[in-house]
């Protein structure tokens, strides 16, 4: 069997949504407000040992927000961060497809309650209240976010890291999660086109037969973290067969329009934006400073601009809510009408 044409799997998914998709919000945010201690290297991976309902409980929050897309909580679960813990390799290739699994059970009981009719739990939650085309994407985060060390938010790796080592510390992840029942990969929070590239090939050697979406950081609204241009970026991705959409995640909304118009010149794949609410991670003391973010009303205000450049998916990352995720669904359905 021949490996399929992903490239227009998002642009199909849009269609059947009107155009536009509301991706989730922030998780680890979330989850602590749920009474989740995340005070660990492994983060809200963390979570899928102790406390997988949190999770599953967060990711029906995001659905009944609104949206047309959840994330795995396996952006930070890496075979080796879990072997490090003292979980095994077949323990933790467990997890990860579990962590599929929650997203697909959150989605189940939407679902269902959308088809009953029922929303007991939600007290405002009616509004949202449908049955809606909903995809589980599956989070890889980038090696950075494995080191824990705050690199994912600099790109800098050293000499010591190469494409191949890149390659060899996703390869076994990317394998298991493409055969976790997720309806897609979602490389989240690329910091550099070395990791880009590394993605690509990954793909493409291990035929690698879901539809993946490539989605960097940038704290300039030129270029990614690590330095290298968002063109040059948006271009790798852009080459790779399995790579349905294209974005930018994890920066501050005020950046956005930039790198928009960047990833625009090089691809016509959908554009994915989901920016964290604009305040800074502290990688050494790991913790988010607070006071250089921009308001809910600021985030949305955003909306419609992005939407104008050529954006269809729009969510939100690190410190946003399913208060925001209301917000731009809010948005996002008043624009689909139109289509
Ligand atoms: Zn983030």
């Amino acid at each position: 069997m021949g490996l399929k044409i992903w490239s227009t799997f998002l642009a199909d998914f849009l269609r059947q949504c009107g155009g536009y998709a509301v991706i989730d919000g922030g998780l680890a945010t979330e989850l602590e407000r749920h009474g989740a201690d995340l005070n660990d290297p492994l983060w809200s991976a963390k979570c899928l040992v102790s406390s997988p309902h949190l999770i599953r409980r967060v990711h029906l929050d995001y659905l009944e927000a609104g949206a047309n897309i959840i994330i795995s909580s396996s952006y930070q679960a890496t075979l080796q961060g879990f072997e490090e813990k003292g979980i095994s390799r077949e323990e933790g290739e467990a997890l990860l497809k579990r962590s599929v699994e929650i997203a697909r059970e959150a989605r189940n009981i939407y679902n269902d309650r959308a088809a009953k009719g029922s929303w007991d739990d939600f007290a405002d939650g009616l509004s949202n209240l449908k049955c809606r085309p909903v995809l589980v994407a599956a989070s890889v985060g980038s090696y950075g976010a494995y080191l824990a060390d705050g690199s994912e938010y600099s790109g800098i790796y050293g000499d010591a890291i190469s494409v191949k080592t890149l390659k060899d510390f996703h390869r076994r992840r990317v394998q298991v999660l493409a055969n976790s029942g997720a309806d897609l990969i979602a490389f989240e929070t690329t910091p550099n086109k070395m990791e880009a590239q590394a993605y690509a090939e990954l793909l493409e050697e291990e035929a690698i037969n879901i539809p993946a979406w490539f989605s960097f950081s940038s704290k300039d609204g030129t270029n990614v973290v690590g330095g290298d241009s968002m063109l040059e970026c948006a271009s790798i991705a852009d080459s790779c067969k399995q790579v349905t959409g294209i974005g930018i995640n994890c920066t501050p909304p005020r950046y956005i329009q930039g790198l928009i118009q960047s990833i625009r010149k090089v691809t016509s794949k959908p554009i994915i934006v989901y920016p964290n609410s604009g305040e800074t991670y502290d990688g050494e003391k790991k913790e988010w400073v607070a006071s250089t973010g921009v308001a809910e009303e600021d985030f949305v205000s955003y909306v419609d601009k992005w939407c104008e450049a050529g954006v269809s998916l729009i969510g939100g990352c690190c410190r946003t809510t399913p208060k925001t995720i209301r917000a731009i669904s809010k948005v996002l359905s008043s624009r689909s009408h139109r289509v």
